[in-house]
């Protein structure tokens, strides 16, 4: 296995930086009287319980992700959503205006706008025409200015989930950080890369509570790598990236697993069925095998039928101008209800 120096792929400004030390962060023992951080001591307007500053380093919340994720509390980064950890990899290994990131198109849209607000160039290794990647071709772009690379899997747009063998030989062999993003993971069928962690320090696996755990207004994102790279993470984010609001009732959903797993097994029963009725459809060209909540369907006309739809009050999301999904609209599964309007809808275009 290899290892990885993390501190020669790392920015100097980040190496040598000091974090930012909280009034909370500077005493130890036990405290009764709280008169360090500058808080108004009465409460909030209304008397909640505001008023004092939350947890910087969420440690509640994070015992409980640690214990569902199997996974040390020390290789956890939560942010404020998936964006806020792909931000900050930006800013802890990419010098600007010198330093790249190779994304594989079509592709999440955030990592190309996360290098330009970060002054990052992005360096293109294209998925074949039916979404896998291209190793071979990855590798070649193995410089030691092209820092990180970003996989989607299952991929955003297209659906499927990536080649294991694939991302297995780019961790080994790339000299960067590999970053998997596994924002659909629960609706695919194999284990998280998560697993993996011990196995490779160049690996940072992004997963999220937007999707599967329904908690997309909440903002949670979470990150699992090696130590190190999480006390990187840990140095530079902002000192209260999550608020007390936010922590208290994460944690509390997170206490409802099965409900959570009940949700996604209907989404994956209303996968299959929607698939099913959409393949009789005269206008569908092609249906992509789906790992995810959504399907990426080629329309014979997919503008008119974007609009139609739209008159019909159902939005979906064109992808047609992404590269390999000419002609596609992206379909979010929705509830049994949603998806039986949606298919009526459609059998009267
Ligand atoms: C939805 C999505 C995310 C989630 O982003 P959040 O900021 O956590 O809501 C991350 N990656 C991909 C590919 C997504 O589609």
């Amino acid at each position: 296995m290899k290892q990885f120096d993390i501190n020669a792929l790392l920015r100097d400004n980040i190496r040598k930086m000091k974090p930012y030390s909280s009034a909370r962060d500077e005493y130890t023992g036990e405290a009764k009287i709280f008169i360090d951080a500058n808080e108004n001591p009465f409460g909030a307007a209304d008397q909640s319980k505001y008023n004092r500053y939350p947890d910087p380093y969420q440690l509640r919340l994070k015992e409980k992700i640690s214990a569902i994720k199997n996974v040390a509390v020390e290789q956890l980064f939560l942010g404020n959503g998936s964006d806020e950890a792909i931000d900050l990899l930006f800013k802890a290994f990419c010098y600007p205006y010198k330093d790249n990131v190779i994304i594989t198109p079509p592709t999440y849209g955030m990592y190309q706008v996360s290098a330009e607000t970060n002054g990052a160039g992005v360096v293109e290794v294209p998925l074949t025409p039916d979404f896998h990647l291209l190793v071979e071709d990855i590798l070649k772009k193995d410089t030691p200015e092209n820092k990180i690379v970003f996989v989607c899997s299952p991929n955003n747009p297209s659906g499927n989930d990536l080649n294991s063998n694939a991302i297995e030989r780019l961790l080994a062999e790339f000299n960067g950080i590999v970053v998997v993003d596994e924002a659909y993971v629960d609706f695919a069928n194999r284990p998280s890369w998560i697993e993996r962690l011990d196995d490779f320090s160049n690996l940072v696996v992004l997963q999220t509570l937007s999707k599967a755990w329904g908690m997309a207004n909440l903002r949670l994102g979470m990150m699992f790598a090696s130590r190190e790279i999480i006390a990187v993470m840990n140095k530079i984010k902002l000192p209260y990236n999550l608020n007390g609001l936010v922590q208290d009732v994460v944690a509390n959903i997170l206490d409802k697993g099965a409900e959570k797993e009940r949700m996604v097994n209907e989404i994956l029963t209303e996968r299959q069925r929607l698939f099913d009725a959409l393949s009789l459809h005269k206008s569908v060209l092609h249906i992509y095998p789906s790992d995810a909540n959504f399907l990426l369907v080629k329309f014979t006309d997919p503008k008119n039928i974007y609009t139609y739809l739209l008159h019909n009050g159902i939005v979906v999301r064109n992808r047609s101008s992404q590269l390999h999904c000419e002609g596609c609209l992206r379909i979010t599964i929705g509830t049994k209800n949603e998806n039986d309007l949606l298919i009526k809808a459609l059998n009267e275009y």
